[in-house]
């Protein structure tokens, strides 16, 4: 293939993305992040952001991002260990690790690149000594791209892991392989589960999950990023939403969710895999770390979710006021009580119609399909924020209400 035909092939893909109508739209948006947002200038109910506590355009948090521009400066220019550290970094790193009940936390660009620093740089390491060895990984089947990624990435570094999938949330699957993997004598076991499934809003079994790894002397790794700030009494996530808050061996998350919005990433654990980390993940080594600004407001953001319980128990409030609301409209969603509402849907082309014509309405969601969901399963993720007001929920109820009789979805 030449060039020219390699972006006459590209062309070609596009086109047919265009086609099977799986080409990904932008929405250009006239202004900041918000409980509303501005699309056609109206100020349409935005459900499709992680922003959970609305934090993204929180004043503090904006105000902690500008002091730190003038203090810290806009950048660091390298990676840690050659340029420095500023303490707002570690001061960042010692708050996430405390928030999420473990010894100590290691910043990263982005989770995406935490979830593949850990498996990387911890699994498939002779660390110094004889190879010979296998380690595995016991992974949910729907858990993120990232940790498919990070795993896939430490099978292909030294073919010296191997991975086995488990039925989402399935602790008996898992315990079926745990057995059958029993007298392999594989070196490190690591189970890895998302803590909340973001296509579902469901939770893993974490309870089940720890008595196993105990069991089997196993790592349990949790992956937050839909959980820190959303769930829990306190918003400390999966773990204490399920009574086992400080129980998980390793925790990663995002802090371009809940936890602020604007991006970067975490790995917690023990003090000896951080420290290590630091020395071998290669994300950590090779790529720049978060910038001061975007540091001093993700401070800000755990500020604010410690010290004013108000703001998540307002996510879950109107959580609740949209879970009841349109199930009594009579829409089927999958049942929990996490701000991500799946509308279940069945066909892809309804799902695309109903984000259509709901957004002419004033409410913004998305739909997904397959193959991010199984096939038939095509829905709009509503996903509710403490941005929003109670008469925004009732809004957006009254939107999915008209949309959904028109399209007959409801009666
Ligand atoms: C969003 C998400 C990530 C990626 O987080 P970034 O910081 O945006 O890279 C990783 N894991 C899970 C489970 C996520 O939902």
């Amino acid at each position: 293939m030449n060039l020219s035909q390699l972006y006459t092939v590209l062309q070609g893909q596009l086109d047919q993305f265009t086609e099977q109508q799986t080409y990904k739209y932008e929405v250009p948006l006239e202004g900041e992040q918000g409980g509303r947002v501005k699309v056609g200038g109206r100020g349409e109910i935005m459900l499709a952001s992680n922003n959970y506590l609305g934090l993204a355009n929180h004043a503090a948090v904006k105000e902690a991002a500008r002091r730190a521009l003038d203090e810290w400066g806009f950048g660091m220019s390298s990676v840690r260990f050659i340029c420095g550290t500023q303490p707002i970094h570690l001061e960042l790193e010692k708050r996430i690790a405390a928030f999420v009940g473990c010894e100590a936390a290691i910043l990263h660009g982005s989770c995406f690149a935490a979830n593949e620093a850990f498996f990387a740089g911890l699994l498939a390491n002779d660390f110094g000594q004889t190879p010979g060895f296998e380690d595995v990984i016991y992974s949910d089947q729907y858990n993120h791209a990232s940790i498919i990624d990070g795993v896939r990435l430490c099978r292909g570094i030294a073919k010296h892991a191997v991975s086995r999938v488990y039925r989402n949330r399935d602790a008996g699957h898992l315990r079926t392989l745990l057995e059958e993997d029993r007298d392999k004598g594989y070196r490190i076991r690591v189970i890895a589960t998302d803590g909340v499934f973001s296509m579902e809003g469901h939770l893993a079994p974490l309870p089940e999950l720890v008595a196993l790894a105990r069991e089997f002397d196993a790592l349990l790794f949790v992956d937050e990023s839909h959980a820190s700030g959303v769930i829990g009494q306190t918003g400390r996530g999966t773990p204490e939403e399920l009574g086992v808050h400080g129980s998980i061996d390793v925790v990663t998350g995002t802090f371009g969710k809940a936890l602020g919005g604007a991006s970067g990433g975490f790995i917690a654990g023990r003090r000896e895999l951080i420290e290590f980390l630091r020395q071998k993940s290669r994300p950590y080594t090779f790529s720049n770390t978060m910038p001061p600004a975007v540091v001093a407001g993700s401070l800000a953001a755990i500020d604010l979710i410690e010290n004013d319980p108000a703001i998540v128990a307002r996510l879950r409030e109107n959580t609740l006021h949209f879970r009841s609301g349109i199930a009594g409209a009579g829409f089927t969603i999958l049942e929990g009580h996490h701000p991500i509402v799946p509308v279940m849907l069945g066909e892809a082309a309804l799902a695309q119609q109903m984000s259509r014509e709901l957004l002419a309405e004033g409410v913004y969601v998305k739909g997904l399909w397959y193959p991010v969901v199984p096939k038939g399963e095509a829905r709009l993720r509503v996903q509710i924020s403490a941005a929003h007001t109670s008469s925004d929920i009732d809004e957006a109820i009254g939107g999915f209400t008209r949309v959904g009789n028109r399209l007959g979805v409801i009666q």
